[in-house]
């Protein structure tokens, strides 16, 4: 477990981050405290989960016990500590590279499961840590010194992704909103089962295109208080574009992955492993 550097008692263990000026992730990680304080969480019941990338550095900069992994293998880590050890919260922090394309085979897959895990998915478009790739989520058109004609393909939406996977819950926010996003990790924090928390944030260094001003001007909160009334609805909310929708798309009450394997266990089934090997037996 990194230590309290500060020695304020709070969330930094008083490495800087090393992020470029105006990165969105310093928002996240200001709400994130924010949202972890409120919740009552100390560092030493936190287990940080990331891969490579930009915003998998998040982990460095607070207390807690964190586990930084390869890329794309925050999720699968990640549920793998929470099933050991329930009692921990577990926060998987991940890019949009890390996320959606390395770790696009683990995605769906957690969401399904709904293990007691938040992940975060910092979304900028970019590869910004390899100098400006376009990643999984660049809008079609994306100009960058590696697609100089524009990204011809169409973007992934995380959090479309997550509703058509299962996932029990589903948000998004904005760098730009600092408030709005940290009362969506309260709920995020508050959620039994997988939280998908997707969080747009400017990459001012080769993010073209996405900055606080845009978001600012591009993003609308859900129109209805409670959000969407099924997850038909709140697949369609989370495809507008013009505005883009933020806040929280779907929250359902399901058993966790932790349940479900209890039970399992309980009910003398035997482990799925133990199954495969009577039948090549
Ligand atoms: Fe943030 Fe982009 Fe700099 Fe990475 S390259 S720290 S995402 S601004």
């Amino acid at each position: 477990m990194t230590d309290d550097a500060t020695g304020t008692g709070g969330w930094r263990n008083g490495v800087e981050p090393v992020w470029c000026p105006g990165c969105g992730h310093y928002a996240v990680l200001k709400a994130l405290e924010e949202a972890l304080t409120r919740a009552g969480d100390r560092p030493e019941s936190v287990c940080w989960v990331s891969g490579i990338g930009c915003a998998c550095r998040l982990p460095c900069f607070l207390r807690g016990y964190a586990f930084h992994g390869i890329h794309g293998r925050a999720l699968p880590v990640a549920t793998g500590i929470r099933l050991s050890n329930p009692a921990l919260r577990v926060i998987a922090t991940m890019g949009d590279g890390d996320a959606l394309s390395i770790g696009a085979g683990h995605f769906p897959h957690a969401c399904r499961r709904n293990p007691g895990v938040v992940a975060l998915v910092l979304d900028n478009g970019v590869f910004g840590m390899t100098k400006g790739q376009p990643s999984p989520t660049a809008p079609r058109g994306a100009v960058s010194k590696a697609t100089p004609g524009g990204v011809p393909e169409a973007p992934l939406d995380p959090v479309a992704l997550a509703l058509a996977s299962g996932a029990t819950f589903a948000g998004r926010a904005s760098a730009a909103h600092g408030v709005e996003m940290a009362g969506l990790l309260d709920a995020a924090l508050a959620h039994r089962g997988l939280a998908v928390v997707h969080v747009l944030s400017p990459c001012p260094a080769f993010g073209r295109g996405l900055s606080f001003a845009s978001l600012r001007q591009a993003v609308r909160p859900l129109d209805a208080s409670g959000g969407p009334p099924g997850r038909a609805q709140a697949f369609a909310a989370a495809l507008e574009r013009d505005p883009v929708r933020v806040g929280l798309f779907w929250r359902e009450a399901r058993p966790t992955m932790e349940e479900a394997v209890a039970a399992h266990s309980r009910a003398g089934s035997p482990a799925p492993w133990e199954a495969m090997q009577d039948r090549f037996a």
